[in-house]
């Protein structure tokens, strides 16, 4: 039990004395069938400012009821709070929408190493993520933790499956993957370094069975207009978008450029950007809204090539990294991005470049009306599951967008994106609950996410704070520090061996 544990249980003692709201704190992991969580302020997921203070009451999973608390909502006839068998005192507390991660990968090796499961979904809970779009991983174990998780059999987020597509080599072998991935029990389908005429039999046949596509747009024989054109979900990461705008069609590559090679491919898509012409990249983002392409731009995935000694020396690694994914991170031409043997300050300086004018391109998109989610692509190129999407909230401030806006492109967009937006991403009577109650005001300092917490002085002392401090999945309440203390030991216990 940790302290912050205990001080939540002493929170309830002494709200239990107060007329408003009776009852015991929950038990980490185990639904009520009434939930209270009391006195909280509220961000919604649907961009409008934070309100409150509300009492939200849950009836096992879901939101029965969203209650102002406030003199002049009580005037209106307002209710007081409710009866419940467990309550979460959210006084000086910010109750969210749950966290949407919409490009997460299951991840149970890496490098080919066993990485236990139960400590990426215990991160991902911790960190506030209520719901993954996985986005690639072994299917059918997808399925199956997608199933466990729904039947609340296991702590973990929601799981939307998004299959890998592969290669199919005609029109005819695309449509029946299609069928095949539907009849499997997919939510939706990823492509990946797919052709114009396999991507367009697919898209069709994925529209006539109602599946959703994110296209992880490199640089290849599609790019954004064909995204525009067949009608994809949501571009993931970015590059085929710049790629969409470049005069003459393709990239200035040096000779020697080899795409095989990620050292290549990661030095020269830092040049992308600066080489797409303006004019044409605005008639690229004005295209993907019309078609109702969504972007989701993973922008912390990316964030070593523009500076690396930040990405491997992030605080959480001390007692959070495992050692399996710190092996996988190692510079090692082997494994996915980890590219990073010879990157210079001269590759830097183009990827700072690079996420200006993306960073841009991004408002411009928002500006004109698109709509952006969010998604970390962790267990890659030092980016920790659940930390990597906050760290991409962070990327998104720097961007230019408002916190409130930054909060509901990761909860009310994403759900647009999965087409859960009548279920998810919202404090809302009637949805499902998925809610997270954090110490701390998000709209004031993001960081306040990270589980590892934040420091501050009050009353010239300083206070350590910050973190979620209960995430609730599908009426599910789960204690954060609690689900921290328990990655920590995985990783300690790796460690040893
Ligand atoms: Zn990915």
């Amino acid at each position: 039990m940790t302290i912050r544990y205990l001080l939540a249980a002493i929170g309830v003692v002494v709200l239990a004395g107060t007329a408003a709201a009776q009852g015991t704190a929950p038990t980490s992991g185990k639904r009520v069938r009434r939930l209270l969580i009391h006195n909280a302020t509220v961000v919604d997921g649907n961009g409008t400012p934070a309100s409150g203070p509300k009492d939200i009451v849950v009836e096992n999973n879901l939101i029965a009821d969203v209650i102002p608390l406030d003199p002049v909502a009580m005037g209106r006839g307002g209710r007081g709070a409710a009866q419940a068998d467990a309550v979460i005192d959210a006084t000086g507390k910010y109750v969210l929408p749950g966290l949407i991660n919409a490009h997460a990968h299951l991840q149970e090796e890496r490098g080919g190493k066993p990485q236990p499961i139960e400590y990426e979904l215990n991160i991902w809970l911790a960190c506030g993520i209520t719901t993954i779009r996985d986005v690639g991983s072994d299917t059918r174990r997808a399925l199956e933790l997608r199933r466990q998780s729904a039947e609340g059999e296991i702590a973990a987020p929601r799981i939307f499956v998004y299959p890998m597509f592969g290669r199919p080599r005609n029109a005819e072998e695309a449509r029946a993957r299609v069928r095949a991935l539907k009849e499997m029990g997919a939510d939706g389908i990823k492509i990946l370094g797919i052709d114009r005429d396999t991507m367009a039999a697919m898209e069709s046949e994925a529209h006539r069975l109602g599946l959703r596509i994110a296209h992880h747009a490199g640089v290849e024989e599609t790019n954004a207009w064909d995204d525009i054109n067949f009608g994809t979900t949501s571009i993931e990461h970015w590059y085929g978008i710049p790629d969409a705008a470049i005069e003459g069609g393709v990239q200035n590559f040096p000779s020697s450029y080899n795409y095989n090679n990620e050292t290549d491919r990661f030095r020269y898509a830092g040049h992308l950007f600066r080489e797409a012409n303006p004019e044409r990249l605005t008639k690229v983002l004005e295209g993907m809204v019309k078609a109702n392409v969504a972007w989701d731009p993973t922008m912390d995935i990316y964030e070593a090539s523009r500076d690396l000694q930040r990405a491997q020396t992030q605080p959480w690694f001390a007692d959070y990294l495992h050692p399996v994914l710190e092996e996988y991170f190692k510079p090692n031409p082997a494994n996915h991005g980890s590219y990073f043997i010879g990157w210079t300050s001269t590759d830097e300086m183009y990827w700072k470049e690079n996420y200006r004018l993306w960073m841009a391109a991004l408002r411009q998109f928002d500006r004109l009306g698109g709509l952006i989610g969010m998604g970390d692509d962790a267990g890659f190129i030092y980016q920790m599951y659940g930390f990597g999407l906050i760290r991409g909230m962070e990327l998104h401030q720097e961007a230019g967008f408002h916190p409130i806006k930054i909060i509901q492109q990761a909860t009310g967009n994403n759900a647009k994106i999965l087409g859960q937006e009548e279920r998810l991403g919202r404090v809302r009577a009637g949805f499902a609950a998925d809610l997270i109650v954090v110490n701390g005001n998000p709209l004031e300092n993001l960081k306040v996410l990270y589980p590892s917490g934040v420091d501050e002085i009050r009353n010239g002392k300083v206070v350590h704070t910050g973190g979620v401090e209960w995430t609730i999945k599908d009426g599910i309440p789960y204690h954060a520090p609690t689900l921290m203390a328990r990655v920590k030991e995985i990783v300690a216990q790796a460690r040893k061996k």
